[in-house]
């Protein structure tokens, strides 16, 4: 079974009217890969490295890194990781996925939404708060782990009643569906900004 570790754990608190204090949850799964899930915001680059290390993993021992979405504070220290593979969803083309080696420079499609990533880790399609956004299923000890994104931003965004401000979603109604889907799979939800919790059943 897979393991997963919380890296670095997300905020999202406004400061002031226009000002946020934003850094997205760093995972870490281990089964027969290393697998990062959004490396994060810039700020948070010496906790992650730190945390890393505290694993007792150097940068080049992670085999892949994947990025819910292209959001800016989930996708900074990509740049830590110049030798994994980096999986996002690619929404425009016949194929709902690509790669790159950041050092070797060139993308290759791949279907990430079937294709298996690791042992006990898949990807699923969680589109809404942006149009390419999926989240990370990992089977662990514990139960089924989703690793949210901002399809779930926080535990409160768990309250399917919570009304989402449709200027700060890309659908409200795909948003709804993503939520509702990864509430049905997980047992527990790790989500984008926020500590993890359990689902209610
Ligand atoms: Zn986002």
């Amino acid at each position: 079974m897979a393991e997963v570790k919380v890296l670095v754990e997300g905020v999202h608190k406004q400061i002031e009217n226009e000002k946020f204090d934003i850094g997205c949850t760093t995972v870490l799964i281990r089964s027969d890969k290393n697998i990062i899930v959004d490396p994060g915001a810039f700020v948070n680059k010496d906790r992650l490295l730190e945390a890393l290390k505290k694993e007792g993993l150097a940068p080049e021992k992670i085999d892949a890194v994947v990025l819910t979405h292209l959001h800016l504070d989930h996708i900074v220290n990509v740049s830590l990781f110049p030798k994994s593979k980096v999986l996002l969803k690619f929404i425009n083309g016949k194929y709902p996925g690509q790669f790159q080696r950041i050092d070797k420079g060139t993308l290759e499609r791949f279907d990430i939404l079937n294709e298996k990533i690791a042992e006990d880790i898949s990807v699923i399609d969680t589109p809404g708060h942006s149009d390419d956004h999926v989240s990370v299923l990992v089977k662990t000890d514990k139960g089924k782990i989703v690793i949210s994104g901002d399809a779930v931003g926080s535990e409160e965004w768990a309250d399917i009643n919570k009304k989402p401000n449709p200027e700060f979603v890309y659908s409200v109604e795909k948003y709804n569906e993503s939520r509702e889907k990864i509430l049905k799979i997980a047992d527990y939800i790790i989500p984008g900004h926020g500590k993890m919790f359990k689902v209610k059943k």
